[in-house]
């Protein structure tokens, strides 16, 4: 299947993983369960800021070397700065400067320089009426956070970019730096090489259990407790590694709660916090790619329709991809990864041929689906510690914009569980912590 999309994707430098037949380590400072760019970022980070204190035992568990249904390697690869809440622009922000300066932080001994493939291009999002109030107060928002966007109307629109039918749009804004697409495997493949060649261990192998014990203070319980070890089941074998353990990172992207499950949380009665599960579930998403010799062209910004039908550039030689997310109601079947092709038909081809008449012409030259690790709670990532497993890290539910923050984001959680809390960006508000106080922080600009 991963082949698939690789085929798809003109530029992707994807390749299998080495795979390391070796038992994971008995012990471990820090397990984190996930070989996705969130987990290699974690990983990368908490080496990169221990450094000046000694020696830390990382580990990184992934149970799937093809990475065959990892939403990494399955995304569209954007980056803009264009949200709604602060907090995700400045993770945009700073996410953007460190692929900028990618080759300072990860580049092997000057030897090996990353090549992120990085387009420069602005996302452009199309308001209709019903929207403008609302693009106009994330503008707002985005300016005040320092992110570079401008609000055109229609007939500016159709000034920069002749090709776009501007019916029924009332407004637009247009990201002006910061903004494009890259290869998300050679960020992926950057952040684990520099992990490992600063002393993490890579294992292969499923989490399936662990052990918890008990938190208490003078022999009282304080009804907290703590995962003692993770169990490793190694693959095509029936054996298994327990892995001791200070820390586990849930780093498991779309089947996180799963994890979670696995390991004990959630399961408590329905009433109490205990029963609360993390609220993470995998959402397919298709990506259509499309052969359109008179397309747009070499200057086709990131567009997002306000129908939410989104399209960009892929390569030259006329391809572009385009993809919608469905409705709540219409949500596809996750038991796999097959594509629907007659969405692209019924939901995704009419919003694309109205907003470029060229686009009646296109041709569908392949496709393929992911997961996103979507958080049904409020649609953000959920960033930090169980409030009642206090060694257990989430990073997971960032539903469609977790590659572009996975920079700044390992950073963060680094610094949680090194510094024990927020050092370079206050993310506090994606705390647990929101969910059991059923205190959402929505993110109005999901594509
Ligand atoms: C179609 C599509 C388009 C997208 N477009 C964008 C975009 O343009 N920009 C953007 O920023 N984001 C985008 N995303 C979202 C982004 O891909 C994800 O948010 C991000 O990749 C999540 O990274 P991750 O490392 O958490 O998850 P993953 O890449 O899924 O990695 C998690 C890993 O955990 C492993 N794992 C799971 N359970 C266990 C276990 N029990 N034991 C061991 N290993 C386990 C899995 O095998 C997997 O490899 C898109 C997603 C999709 C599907």
């Amino acid at each position: 299947m991963r082949k698939k999309a690789a085929d798809a994707l003109p530029g992707s430098s994807w390749s299998p993983l080495q795979i390391n037949p070796n038992l994971p380590p008995e012990r471990a400072d820090i397990v984190i369960v996930g070989g996705g760019v969130i987990g290699w970022s974690v990983a990368y980070w908490l080496k990169q800021k221990e450094r000046l204190r000694g020696a830390v035992k990382v580990v990184v568990v992934e149970k799937d070397p093809t990475y065959s249904k990892a939403s990494t390697v399955l995304s569209a690869g954007g980056i803009r700065q264009q949200f709604s809440l602060p907090e995700n622009i400045y993770l945009s922000l700073a996410s953007a400067q460190f692929m900028r300066n990618v080759n300072e932080h990860l580049d092997v001994l000057n030897e090996d320089p990353v090549d992120l493939q990085f387009h420069h291009s602005g996302y452009l999002f199309l308001a209709s009426e019903d929207g403008a109030h609302i693009m106009e107060g994330n503008y707002r928002t985005q300016r005040s956070a320092g992110a570079k966007v401008s609000l055109l109307s229609p007939t500016q629109v159709k000034e920069k970019f002749p090709w776009i039918n501007t019916e029924g749009v009332v407004l637009a804004s247009y990201g002006l730096e910061n903004e494009g697409w890259f290869d998300p495997w050679s960020l992926l493949n950057a952040f684990r090489k520099k992990a490992i060649s600063m002393g993490v261990i890579q294992c292969c192998g499923e989490v399936t259990g662990g052990t918890n014990v008990m938190t208490t203070k003078d022999g009282e319980h304080l009804g907290l407790r703590r995962i003692h070890s993770v169990k490793v089941q190694m693959p095509n074998s029936l054996e298994y590694q327990p892995v001791e353990c200070a820390v586990v990172v849930n780093a498991a992207g779309a089947f996180s709660a799963k994890l979670a499950e696995m390991l004990g949380i959630g399961l408590g009665p329905k009433d109490t916090f205990d029963g609360i599960p993390v609220p993470v579930e995998p959402r397919k998403r298709y990506v259509y790619v499309l052969h359109c010799p008179d397309g747009p062209g070499l200057d086709t910004p990131f567009l997002i329709d306000h129908s939410g039908v989104y399209f960009r550039r892929e390569g030259l030689g006329g391809h572009y991809i385009a993809g919608a997310s469905p409705e709540e109601a219409q949500e596809p079947d996750i038991s796999n990864l097959e594509v629907d092709h007659q969405f692209f038909e019924d939901k995704v081809w009419p919003h694309l041929a109205n907003r470029v008449p060229a686009f009646e012409k296109l041709k569908v030259s392949s496709a393929w689906a992911g997961f996103y690790d979507y958080n049904t709670f409020d649609q953000n990532g959920i960033i930090g510690i169980h409030p009642l497993v206090n060694n257990m890290y989430f990073v997971t539910g960032f539903s469609g914009h977790g590659l572009q923050h996975s920079p700044a984001v390992g950073r963060a959680v680094a610094e949680l569980i090194l510094d024990g809390g927020f050092k370079t960006l206050d993310l506090s508000g994606f705390s647990f912590r929101r969910i059991l106080d059923q205190e959402p922080m929505l993110e109005r600009n999901i594509v």
